[in-house]
């Protein structure tokens, strides 16, 4: 029994399905989950010491690569001071500056420790702020596991909130309206029904949550306008995309004007953190200034705010920004060239450093375009490359991302590994 497979016994022993958060568990893609025990630039080790080029990137924080030098100083420095102290410190004031002055919309900021707390506290302060209860998401975007996110979409793009999960009370789920992404008028038929009721429409404005789907031109500023027009907040879910798409995220690359952002993954270089902020009006009702509370015993601790402001300090130029599109730009091509050499049904779809390859005819623009995408050969596709050394994420519905730290000589290890992996895929197809 190898290491990973022993790991995986004893962990299913202690911990629900032996992982901590579901996807981790392989379910989309069968076998055993590689045990991580090591990461180095932009290569992780397993508990057998394989070696994988790393594109899973955590889920999206690494953006400078596993252990960057100035993230892992930064740490260290802050923990010789004391790792909480349940007390306002420098440091937060010194990434909240950042993060206002970057994120064009955000005039004031909170930190949370998780992307789930971020925009669960926003959706309160939009509720709060409106006096309204009703929200719009889009099916196919992930707002965290807070009870209001957790909606699935019945038939058809427009639809009353079913509960996706048991657990989630059903009066809840009924004050979450789905729309598709990408479909302004089920928004605008939504807020023809329910006007005065909407609080927010809380959006992915690049959705990541089932592989990369780009808004389409207008989209956004529809779902401004709407907003606008009928008094609801729009909030910008950027916990993926911000500081990564660009200097300050979705908002900065297109030019938008969002109420309220949610932040997390990159913000904290690899530790807990998270954050949403806004309009100065708008946070003017969040507690201890307003009514709406909200609170976090490790909330800004010292070591994650060390870890956001190094990550965010090497942010700092277009340069880097310039260097991920070209970095994948490069990959693409790499992919599109191995992509051509079979036949199967496959789309593509980046934005920057983000992307995904999916099994299915494109272009993908919502989940409806994804009703038969192919995610048993996604599994094999996964697998193939796994045992040629690369980490991709273990489920279709995800993106992979490349980081600062991939040298062209790692992409082009994905690059082949890729090709290789297709072939296979194809045999197995036909
Ligand atoms: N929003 C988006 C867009 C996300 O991708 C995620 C996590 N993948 C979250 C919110 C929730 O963040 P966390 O896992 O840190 O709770």
């Amino acid at each position: 029994m190898s290491k990973n497979e022993e790991l995986f016994e004893r962990a299913k022993r202690v911990i629900p399905g032996g992982v901590n958060s579901p996807v981790r568990a392989f379910g989309s893609v069968g076998g055993t989950p590689a045990f991580m025990a090591e990461g180095r630039g932009a290569k992780i080790y397993d508990a057998d010491g394989s070696e994988y080029i790393d594109c899973m990137s955590s889920w999206g924080p690494l953006i400078l690569g596993h252990r960057h030098p100035a993230v892992e100083a930064a740490v260290q420095a802050a923990l010789a001071h004391g790792s909480t102290f349940g007390a306002p410190t420098a440091a937060e004031v010194e990434l909240a500056e950042r993060v206002c002055e970057r994120v064009p919309s955000v005039d004031l900021v909170r930190l949370t420790n998780s992307g789930t707390e971020a925009c669960m506290s926003a959706i309160r302060l939009a509720r709060g702020f409106t006096g309204r209860d009703r929200l719009v998401k889009f099916t196919g975007c992930y707002h965290g596991h807070a009870d209001s996110f957790l909606i699935q979409a019945g038939s058809g793009s427009l639809t009353f909130g079913v509960p996706s999960s048991p657990g989630v009370p059903s009066p809840l789920a009924e004050l979450t309206l789905t729309a598709a992404f990408n479909d302004l008028d089920a928004v605008r038929q939504l807020f023809a029904q329910h006007h005065s009721e909407i609080a927010a429409v809380i959006v992915e404005p690049i959705a990541g949550n089932m592989g990369a789907v780009p808004p389409e031109p207008g989209f956004l500023q529809g779902l401004r306008q709407l907003c606008t027009d009928n008094g609801a907040l729009l909030i910008f879910d950027e916990v993926i995309t911000g500081f990564r798409v660009a200097r300050g995220g979705v908002q900065d690359l297109y030019d938008l004007d969002p109420d309220i952002t949610t932040l997390g993954k990159v913000l904290g270089g690899g530790l807990p953190l998270a954050a949403f902020g806004g309009r100065r009006e708008v946070f003017a009702s969040l507690a201890p200034e307003g009514p709406v509370y909200q609170a976090g015993t490790l909330s800004g601790n010292p070591l994650a705010t060390a870890a956001g402001i190094a990550t965010l300090d090497a942010l700092g130029s277009a340069d880097v920004y310039a260097e991920l599109e070209a970095k994948g730009a490069y990959l693409e091509k790499r992919i599109r060239e191995a992509m051509a050499r079979v036949d199967l049904p496959l789309c593509y779809q980046r934005v920057g450093s983000l992307a995904t390859l999916f099994f299915v005819e494109g272009p993908v623009r919502n989940l409806d375009s994804l009703a038969t995408v192919q995610t048993e050969l996604y599994g094999k596709f996964f697998h193939a490359l796994l045992k040629r050394g690369v980490a991709f994420p273990p489920s279709q519905y995800e993106l992979f991302f490349v980081s600062l730290a991939h040298e062209e000589a790692d992409l082009d290890r994905v690059g082949d590994a890729v090709a290789e992996a297709l072939v296979e895929c194809a045999s197995s197809a036909s």
